[in-house]
């Protein structure tokens, strides 16, 4: 593919590491030692495109793999055509072990969880300081995602030039949420230095500027996803699925992007409230003494985190923007 297509650059080195097998070979299984690595870059009704030595190769799931879901960022072994070469069709025959999961659930009266990606280390959030209007419920609901996938969180606001960012970050300082500011016009140096070496997933309702984010850290993007369509024929690329872009390799060294077009809700009904605390080692080494099940939210009886409170051990504020994300994950989006 023509260079500047954005997927020509991609990080080699990251995916080249030796990888560990999912499940041993036995004299049952084939063994594919003439199989190549490769990473999912999307999906699209069955067919995934998987970037091999940096050109895209259709492939779709092979039988071994059974019911065994492959998702965008997963890290697979390919077998059979391999070239790239238009209407070939390659076979993805190992999937690597997973060392994180981002997961949706499709709405909260759908308990059915969904991978939206696989390996990623950062959900960035974007949202706009103005135009429209930020949504700090959408927000919660991310970052509860994040943290329960283990993913580090970045909160990306954008369109500094409308609104002054201080009234939003207010809300997420005392969670120690890491954050970047934009505007139009804006070089993005900081953004870049924060996604630089890792996966990240872009997040963030229509209008909030993601798109023209995406655009501008992967020069040629658009490009490069008329190139997968060109290689899956099947049109305009169907924005339900993510879409896994290498950013340019600077010196501070490559990363990759995961754009999620078709993500408006973050259906949080697989999120274990328990658990939820694991991401606060502060807070959770105060609920020692909580009684068997509590859940540390509001409103708990004995919970330890009131009376840490109380004693003043802890910050009113965090714990009680704790508990607002907790809380966030039984109540609808839009109330
Ligand atoms: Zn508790």
């Amino acid at each position: 593919m023509p260079r500047g297509t954005g997927y020509d650059e991609y990080d080699h080195e990251r995916f080249d590491r030796p990888r560990r097998r999912t499940r041993p070979r036995t004299k049952d299984r084939p063994s594919y030692d003439d199989a190549v690595d490769g990473v999912v870059v999307t999906v699209d009704r069955g067919r995934l495109t998987c970037l091999v030595e940096g050109r895209p190769v259709m492939a779709m799931k092979s039988r071994p793999l059974g019911r065994k879901g492959v998702v965008v960022g997963d890290h697979v072994r390919i077998v059979g055509d391999v070239s790239g070469a238009e209407g070939s069709l390659a076979r993805i025959v190992e999937v690597d072990e997973r060392r994180t999961v981002l997961r949706r659930t499709a709405d909260d009266d759908d308990p059915v969880e969904r991978v939206i990606v696989a390996n990623a280390d950062q959900l960035v959030v974007v949202a706009a300081l103005a135009d429209p209007e930020p949504r700090p419920r959408l927000i919660d609901r991310a970052l509860v995602a994040a943290y329960d996938a283990g993913l580090d969180p970045l909160l990306c606001m954008t369109k500094a030039d409308l609104a002054d960012p201080e009234t939003l970050l207010t809300i997420y300082r005392p969670l120690g949420v890491p954050h970047v500011v934009t505007q139009r016009g804006d070089d993005l140096a900081e953004v870049r230095a924060r996604l630089a070496g890792k996966v990240s997933v872009l997040i963030g309702h229509s209008g909030v500027g993601k798109s023209t984010l995406v655009n501008a850290l992967v020069p040629g993007s658009d490009r490069a996803i008329g190139h997968v369509n060109a290689v899956t024929g099947r049109g305009r690329h169907t924005s339900t699925s993510a879409l896994m872009l290498p950013l340019p390799r600077y010196d501070d060294g490559g990363g990759w992007i995961v754009d999620t077009p078709g993500i408006r809700s973050f259906g949080l009904a697989h999120v274990q409230p328990g658990q939820l605390i694991g991401a606060f080692p502060d807070l959770e080494e105060l609920t020692d003494e909580c009684p068997r099940g509590c859940t540390h939210g509001e409103g708990e009886p004995e919970c330890g985190l009131d009376d840490a409170i109380a004693d003043g051990r802890t910050d009113v504020d965090r714990v009680q923007s704790f508990r607002r994300l907790l809380a966030s994950r039984e109540r609808a989006e839009d109330d």
